[in-house]
């Protein structure tokens, strides 16, 4: 066997990885493994890529250390509340690396002898073009760099039609003499890198979960259309992975926030989402002493955590708060929105960090239609997802978001700094409803407060 095959074997093998790793990804309890499993994959395919014969490994290893220097810095530095930016950063990294392929598969082999490559050097270029500055918008949206509400102006629409348009139509030109066309192949880029901005910036920052999965899927295709320019089959294989994976997420995303998918497909969404309305009346608050005897009444307790939890860190006294209540008598379980924090699956990993048993995890339909006998629902800085306005009034932003209904709850409390609206920046009837109790203050401070009041009880 020659040395192309046994890479293809190799390459053969990695695929299969990352499949039963993207399987074991489907269930907290298997995740870990999964992770490992297809980091092992990807490990094989960069192996089996280096024995490519020619190849200049002194420029490799110098893009091995400088990627490897920044993600182990990412690593280490980046905050659990910054996730989401990061992954908006690497999926707009993946774009403009596969970008960055075709660019230059287009210089080294002449075009007219490339067959029918430039339709997938056109296809990364385009895709990687607007994954990459659709993604650096999402991430300066999240981190709070650009305005995150909709950026509108005037005929936004026909404008981006019109680029995608042109876009397509010199694309066609440059398909039938490539070598010709380098002009208008810069052109395509540069259209495509504008369209990027344009397609992302007109959305508001509630709709941004939906539109990081989409990038994501982007940057796969980006990838695996990369994969047919250099004709490396393990590229293809994991790009179509994370393409069709990332676009199985923006449906979940879309449903758990109630947007349709050819409405996020054809831009602009998010546009109306604007504005507030305020509630007046009055917002009842109680002391930590008095949230402590209403808990230790309790016989049936659901956490709803939210991004506040995340920003106070306060996870793992949560998890132990829980176990006192378990060891009072009460059944405790932790409901979990899809779209809850700042990024899919994000109170997942918060909670299985500090340990919380996976079967204690419900999602909200499992807990609504028991709400009503619910002794205590403790909200821990969440807000958009439980804004009931996104149940009762059509005028809402928020209006037809599933949410986890926490204000049918015998008695809801709220742990949160102020009556500030959440992420959509849309206010909450919540915390005025008679039931609602509000705990003022940080999370992890109120919550450890109320695990000192238990531990001195007993
Ligand atoms: P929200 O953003 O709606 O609310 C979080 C609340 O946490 C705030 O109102 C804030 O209130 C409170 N908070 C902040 N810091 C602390 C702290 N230290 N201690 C206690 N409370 C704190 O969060 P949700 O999780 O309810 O909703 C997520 C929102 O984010 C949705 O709108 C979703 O669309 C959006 N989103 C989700 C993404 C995802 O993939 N999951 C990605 C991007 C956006 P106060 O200041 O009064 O303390």
């Amino acid at each position: 066997m020659n040395n192309a095959a046994h890479i293809e074997i190799a390459y053969i093998t990695a695929a299969v990885l990352f499949c039963f790793g993207i399987k074991m990804l489907s269930s907290p309890k298997t995740a870990r493994k999964g992770n490992l499993v297809s980091a092992f994959g990807m490990l094989l395919a960069v192996g089996a890529t280096l024995l490519y014969k020619g190849l200049d490994l002194r420029w490799i290893g110098v893009g091995m250390a400088l990627g490897g220097i920044g993600g182990v810095l990412a690593a280490r530095l980046v905050q659990m509340t910054a996730m989401p930016q990061m992954v908006a950063v690497f999926n707009g990294f993946g774009g403009a690396a596969s970008l960055l392929v075709a660019w230059s598969e287009y210089h080294i082999r002449h075009p007219e002898r490339m067959g029918l490559m430039p339709i997938a050097v056109a296809a990364t270029v385009i895709i990687g073009a607007v994954t990459f500055t659709g993604s650096m918008i999402a991430y300066a949206k999240l981190a709070e760099r650009i305005p995150s509400r909709p950026i509108l102006f005037p005929h936004q629409h026909p404008i981006n039609a019109a680029l995608g348009i042109t876009a397509v139509g010199c694309t066609a030109v440059f398909l039938m003499s490539p070598a010709s066309h380098y002009a208008l192949f810069l052109f395509v880029m540069l259209t495509a890198l504008v369209l990027g901005v344009l397609l992302v910036i007109p959305i508001g920052g509630a709709d941004m979960p939906v539109v990081i999965c989409l990038l994501n899927s982007y940057s796969g295709l980006a990838a695996a259309a990369a994969g047919f320019v250099i004709l490396n089959n393990v590229l293809i294989v994991s790009g179509a992975l994370v393409g069709a994976s990332g676009i199985i997420l923006t449906r979940i995303m879309c449903k758990a926030m109630n947007r349709s998918l050819a409405n996020v497909l054809f831009g602009g969404f998010g546009a109306l989402r604007q504005g507030k309305k305020g509630y007046h009346g009055e917002a009842r608050s109680l002391s930590v002493e008095d949230a402590y005897y209403l808990l230790e009444a309790a016989r049936s307790v659901v956490f709803v955590p939210g991004y506040g939890m995340a920003a106070a860190q306060a996870q793992h006294v949560v998890r132990e708060l829980g176990e006192l209540l378990e060891s009072n008598g009460a059944e405790v379980k932790y409901c979990i929105h899809p779209v809850a924090g700042r990024m899919p699956g994000h109170m997942n990993v918060l909670l299985a960090e500090a340990n919380v048993p996976y079967e204690k995890l419900v999602e909200p339909p499992d807990v609504n239609p028991i709400m009503d006998t619910v002794d205590v629902a403790v909200v821990i800085g969440a807000n958009d997802v439980v804004n009931p306005a996104a149940r009762d009034e059509p005028s809402s932003p928020l209006y037809g978001m599933p949410i986890i209904e926490v204000d049918r709850a015998r008695t809801c409390v709220v742990i949160k700094r102020s009556l500030n609206p959440g992420f959509a920046g849309v206010d909450n009837p919540l915390f005025f409803k008679p039931n609602t109790r509000m705990l003022f203050g940080d999370a992890k401070q109120v919550v450890s407060s109320l695990v000192a009041e238990f531990k001195e009880a007993t």
